[in-house]
């Protein structure tokens, strides 16, 4: 089955707003089609970078959100909220909000809920710490993360899983071809046990965790992987485009 490739930027907390909405619009000006492409912005930037990928094909996109839909929860953003300002899609599991920020499995699979019965694209991060696969734990870990969307997702369009192992994010090192395929082949796998194999084949897998424009092409051939979640290679035009365009 031929899924669309999907490519989306990770901003994190970096960007001003002057700059935000100039590294909007250079990505909106080149990309191409054949690819979904996003961005998710710091939250405080999304209208402003709404409004620069207005009338372009790149997607706005949100790193977090809170699972309840108003009310007492000071400093918390809602589905409603990101919808509001043309919000498409939605982050939960990053592995900085699992291991910087302390969130908990269930916390994670709340906001994943919410995402989805919003009307958000999901992109669910999933991905194993480097103690983790040294002792042989990575599709246990990966296979635990999918449990968090368990009774959530009935449409496999309103899903993409990124496989991000920990020890890549960040780090300069990428996973090989062969480690992001036996994961992604993993994931795929148990998809179709937990749903059907036929909704497994059509939910997108990104790779995450140091792709840069010199080892895309590479990973996103491999036959599971269908695109990418990419932080510091998104934060320039240039190497993000280069990146888009190695998955075509
Ligand atoms: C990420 O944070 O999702 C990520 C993949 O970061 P980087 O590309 O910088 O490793």
């Amino acid at each position: 089955m031929a899924r669309t490739p999907f490519v989306a930027g990770n901003w994190k907390m970096n960007t001003n707003k002057a700059s935000a909405i100039e590294l909007a619009k250079g990505v909106a000006k080149g990309a191409p089609a054949g690819v979904q492409v996003g961005v998710a912005t710091p939250f405080v930037y999304l209208d402003a970078v709404g409004q620069a990928l207005a009338g372009s094909k790149v997607q706005l996109g949100a790193q977090d959100v809170y699972f309840e839909k108003s009310g007492a929860f000071t400093g918390e953003i809602s589905v409603e909220m990101l919808k509001d300002l043309g919000v498409a899609f939605c982050l939960a599991g990053h592995s900085e909000r699992r291991h910087v920020l302390g969130e908990s499995s269930e916390l994670v699979g709340q906001k994943a809920r919410a995402i989805v019965a919003g009307g958000l694209t999901l992109i669910h991060c999933v991905g194993e710490k480097l103690e983790q696969r040294d002792a042989g734990h990575t599709l246990n870990v990966v296979q635990s993360q999918l449990e968090e969307l368990r009774g959530s997702v009935e449409d496999p369009n309103s899903l993409v899983i990124a496989y991000e192992p920990v020890w890549a994010i960040g780090t300069g090192r990428n996973a090989t071809d062969q480690q992001a395929q036996e994961v992604h082949a993993y994931i795929r796998e148990a998809m179709g046990r937990m749903w059907n194999p036929d909704f497994a084949n059509r939910v997108r897998i990104q790779y995450g965790g140091s792709m840069k424009p010199d080892n895309a092409a590479g990973l996103m051939a491999q036959r599971d992987v269908d695109g990418g979640l990419i932080g510091g290679a998104s934060l320039k035009p240039d190497s993000f485009l280069a990146i888009v365009n190695a998955a075509k």
